[in-house]
């Protein structure tokens, strides 16, 4: 982790508190978004670490991480795939459902997104708990491809999120 790049991450995500519900501090990185050097750094700074590892995906998670997974896929020469929450996408789907404090959650992947082999990179803005970061791997894996490595612009280490992902190179560009 660079230490000025995680300070800057850091200057430009608001914290939103309450929101979407109460007793939740939200990370908003729409500032960061609006910063277009800060922007390009983060997007080489995901790209570049992963860059001579050899991706053929990049799998971004709905909504905040499609904004990086895009520019990311595209340094890197590699193909973009989303995963969506349930009912969202239009072909034939995989699909993966993981556990909240309340309830259950279900994302999903067009079942020909990943060919068997691919290498792929998973990409998301903030790990809270690992739950979505872990189904979208299990989605990955399901079609046959293999995580080579997750990245993230925050992680949240009181949630332990890490812990759930210690088969994977995680790379958090700043951590709170
Ligand atoms: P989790 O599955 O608990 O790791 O939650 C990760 C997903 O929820 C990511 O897609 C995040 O965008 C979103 N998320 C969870 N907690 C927060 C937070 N405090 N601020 C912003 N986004 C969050």
């Amino acid at each position: 982790m660079s230490a000025e790049l995680s300070d800057l991450i850091g200057r430009h995500v608001r914290d939103i508190p309450d929101f979407p519900e109460p007793g939740v501090l939200f990370k908003d990185i729409t500032p960061l978004l609006d910063s277009p050097d800060l922007f390009r750094s983060v997007v080489l700074a995901m790209a570049g670490r992963f860059a001579a590892a050899g991706v053929d995906r990049v799998v971004g998670l709905e909504a905040r991480g499609f904004l990086l997974a895009a520019p990311v896929a595209l340094e890197l020469g590699a193909g973009l795939v989303p995963v969506r929450k349930e009912g969202k996408l239009p072909a034939k789907t995989l699909s993966e459902s993981y556990d909240l404090e309340y309830g259950t959650a279900t994302v999903e992947m067009h079942a020909d997104a990943i060919a068997p082999g691919d290498r792929v990179l998973v990409i998301d803005d903030v790990l809270a708990t690992g739950g979505t970061a872990r189904a979208a791997m299990e989605l990955v894996r399901k079609a046959g491809g293999t995580v080579i490595g997750l990245s993230v612009l925050m992680e949240l280490t009181f949630l332990r999120g890490r812990e759930k992902l210690s088969d994977v190179e995680l790379h958090a560009l700043s951590a709170v």
